[in-house]
């Protein structure tokens, strides 16, 4: 969807929460399909070792000679590492066990925290006309995610409905405090998305309403329910959306993009 009176570059949005199995990967491979699905054009970026996002989306291993590690650390150009999905408008950089060393490599290196800003930012991407680039973040506060704060603009932050789910969000705060102050003054949190939703569960009710209570309008009005449909779809190697396309998993990441997408156009209103 090429706009003239857009700014030039994608927008960056990091997916992160330090803690495994609170849907940061099925966030961004349904976020980033439900956008594609409305003719914007993105990228996705699995910077997580286990590269489960890239298994989500069918990239077979030996489809992943080139990775994000590449990119970060091997000069790569986007061109010869980011693939084609299933799904029209939607690309991905894909991730290896190469990636799994990576953390320790960086430390070393003087722009050890810039290493994707720069490479999403080589004169290249500018070929592909991305609206969108999505990071799959690793579970950790680790360099990969540093890296992934330092590049993006925005931080968006999946929270499972669950007990101790807030437990460990002011640690991710400062760690973007600390990016703001280091590397990235503009960071922006784009939002909290609470997953695994479940309205007959009074825990899920408590967690949205401390979530709402703390963290006040950052908190998205849509919450994504817990749906088997969702578990499935990565062994099909398919986004919810086209595993099955009427599931409440499916409407419900429809709905977070469209929410995101308006959230957008009133910040790009106000300047
Ligand atoms: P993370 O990337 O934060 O580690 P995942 O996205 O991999 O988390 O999700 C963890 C597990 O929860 C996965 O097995 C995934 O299929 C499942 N899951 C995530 N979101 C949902 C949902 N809305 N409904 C049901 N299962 C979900
Ligand atoms: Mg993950």
């Amino acid at each position: 969807m090429s706009d003239p009176t857009r700014p030039p570059g994608p927008k960056i949005i990091a997916v992160a929460n330090q803690k495994g199995g609170v849907g940061k990967t099925t966030t961004t491979i349904n976020l980033a399909a439900a956008l594609a699905e409305q003719g914007f054009r993105v990228l996705l970026v699995d910077l997580d070792p286990q590269g489960n996002a890239s298994t989500g989306l069918g990239i077979e291993p030996e489809d992943r000679k080139h990775s994000t590690y590449d990119l970060l650390l091997d000069d790569a150009r986007l061109k010869d590492v980011i693939l084609p999905t299933a799904v029209a408008g939607l690309w991905i950089s894909p991730a290896n066990s190469d990636l799994s060393s990576a953390d320790m490599e960086l430390v070393s290196l003087e722009k050890r925290s810039f290493l994707l800003h720069d490479a999403l930012r080589q004169p290249d991407i500018d070929a592909f006309a991305f609206d969108y680039v999505l990071i799959d973040c690793p579970p950790s506060l680790s360099l990969l995610t540093v890296n992934a704060m330092v590049a993006a603009h925005s931080v968006l932050v999946p929270l499972q409905a669950e007990f101790f789910a807030l437990e460990g969000l002011s640690q991710l705060m400062l760690t973007i405090r600390e990016v703001r102050q280091s590397a990235n003054r503009l960071l922006r949190i784009e939002g909290v998305i609470l997953t695994m939703y479940d309205v007959r569960n009074n825990l899920s009710q408590q967690v949205e309403a401390d979530a709402r209570a703390t963290l006040g309008e950052i908190v998205f009005r849509t919450m994504i329910p817990r749906n088997v449909r969702v578990s499935e779809a990565p062994s099909y190697a398919l986004p919810v959306l086209q595993y099955d396309t009427a599931s409440r998993g499916s409407e419900a990441y429809r709905a977070l993009a469209n929410e995101l997408i308006a959230r957008h156009l009133v910040a790009d209103k106000k300047g």
